[in-house]
């Protein structure tokens, strides 16, 4: 039960396993000491999609940290259409869970708080913050790179007619890594769609927010770190405050067992961990380059398999639980005689795998991912570096930076039938595994500056002293 003797900070993230995840770790950060403050973690969630994981995960929380969860009641979606991507589907869940939210606080299940921290999709929630006269932060759970694309966003619109796919040239940002207008989220690639204009009033929002707190660390982007500390009119302050990570949870503990007993037999750093985040599926065709390029790199891999999709983020509502529909057995999707011709050298783990645990284990030694941010930086902790395999959302911009700002990735390319061959799999998978010497090294430099950011007396450490000063005094609004 929470007190009224602690500051009491409210945390809300729009729905998905990759939006809850890092607004939790915030949360749990902020009730220990330094800050100790009380959080109420408020959940929206969408009806008929959220996963068994999510509450799983949510009760955990509950019963074992002084996290209060509230979970407002699930948003109704059912009126969209089957093609509305993602990124709208958030903003309009958020949207409209505010009357729930407005009740919630009316009759007090939520405690009065001192500030609301949001992530980029709940940005909404800032009309209850402007009616409670309380300030509002943005927590940005991607990487500065992306922000400052962002910001700039309205002025590319203001400035430019066509699709950004047609720009020539790639956006250049002060401190950036340039980015083709191709490699945009893709509600962004379609300037008629009613999630371009999402997409556009959501950046023009972010200048609502009081600060913008940013799941990312000095080391791993200096260039758009030092150009967002330019103070520019209007823009708010930007604190680094990561890499915050997911720290072990209930899920892992039921169903990662098997696969960590099989890491334990293997050699050290001999293990290429194959994952597509939260939701991220294969088409059927792709399955099968993949599967075969595993085959022919004859190098040791964990794989978690997904049944296939024809649309890359179908899966994402399917959430924490695994992509496909629930009924299909992901391995039936496999080549004939793959499972018996890998056994012993390759695991194959239908939909889910304990994540964070694989990617701690000594005997992995890379990481296929799909460059979620989360994965991102749980890879980047545990020193493992990557081959770039984008799918949705603003993955393909991480990868970008990833490859060519960071430097701990090795990028799978697609070829021109919209797949990545069985030959450029052993390529990336050699590349990496045999010779990806560099990457190896600047991502074991980079998880010791991590390490160092949020120690005490770090850039990250001192940045979220900073913000959380502020709450325990807020101005008035
Ligand atoms: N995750 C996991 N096991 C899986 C797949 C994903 O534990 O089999 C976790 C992963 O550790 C990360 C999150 O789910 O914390 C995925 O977040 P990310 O931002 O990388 O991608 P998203 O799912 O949002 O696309």
């Amino acid at each position: 039960m929470l007190t009224n003797e602690r500051t009491h900070i409210a945390i809300m993230p729009s729905p998905g396993a990759g939006h809850l995840t890092p607004l939790a770790e915030l949360a749990k950060r902020l009730v220990r000491h330094p800050h100790d403050f009380s959080v109420t973690l408020i959940v929206v969630s969408i009806a008929s999609s959220s996963p068994s994981s999510q509450h799983a995960y949510l009760n955990h929380l509950n019963s074992s940290t002084s996290i209060d969860v509230h979970q407002l009641p699930p948003a109704d979606l059912s009126d969209l259409p089957d093609d509305v991507p993602p990124e709208p589907r958030f903003f309009l869940a958020v949207q409209r869970s505010l009357p729930n939210l407005r009740h919630s606080l009316a009759t007090r299940s939520i405690l009065p708080f001192s500030a609301l921290i949001v992530d980029f999709f709940a940005i909404d929630a800032f009309a209850v913050t402007k009616e409670l006269g309380i300030p509002g932060y943005l927590y940005f759970t991607s990487s500065c790179n992306n922000l400052c694309h962002m910001f700039y966003l309205p002025i590319l619109h203001a400035t430019t007619v066509c699709e950004y796919r047609d720009l020539e040239e790639p956006i250049r940002l002060p401190g950036c890594v340039p980015i083709m207008g191709k490699d945009f989220v893709e509600p962004l690639q379609d300037r008629k769609s009613t999630a371009y204009q999402i997409m556009i009033d959501l950046a023009k929002r972010y200048m609502e927010a009081e600060g913008v707190l940013v799941n990312t660390f000095e080391a791993m982007e200096p260039g758009p770190i030092k150009a967002l500390e330019v103070p520019e009119p209007g823009r708010p302050p930007v604190y680094t405050i990561g890499p915050m990570v997911q720290t072990v949870g209930p899920v892992e503990d039921l169903s990662g067992s098997d696969c960590l007993r099989w890491l334990d037999q293997q050699p050290s750093e001999s293990v290429l961990f194959v994952c597509f985040g939260s939701g991220g599926t294969l088409s059927r065709e792709q399955l099968t380059e993949l599967a075969f390029g595993l085959e022919l790199s004859g190098q040791r891999f964990l794989w978690v398999v997904r049944s296939p999709a024809e649309k890359m983020s179908a899966a994402l509502f399917a959430g924490g639980g695994g992509g496909g529909k629930e009924e299909d057995e992901p391995l039936d999707s496999l080549p004939e005689g793959f499972l018996e011709r890998t056994r012993g050298w390759g695991l194959v783990v239908p939909s889910w795998a304990p994540q964070s645990q694989v990617l701690a284990h000594t005997s992995t030694g890379g990481f296929m991912s799909h460059c979620g941010w989360n994965s991102t930086l749980e890879s980047v902790v545990n020193g493992v570096p990557l081959i770039a395999w984008p799918l949705y959302a603003e993955q393909k911009m991480n990868a970008v930076m990833l490859t060519e700002g960071a430097g701990i990735a090795i990028r799978a390319i697609t070829g021109e039938d919209g797949l990545v061959g069985r030959e450029e799999v052993v390529r990336v998978v050699k590349g990496l595994m045999e010779e990806g010497k560099e990457v190896k090294q600047r991502v074991k430099w980079l998880q010791v500056e991590g390490k160092k950011a949020l120690g005490e007396g770090g850039s990250s450490y001192k940045a979220l002293l900073d913000v959380t000063e502020m709450w325990r005094t807020p101005k008035k609004l």
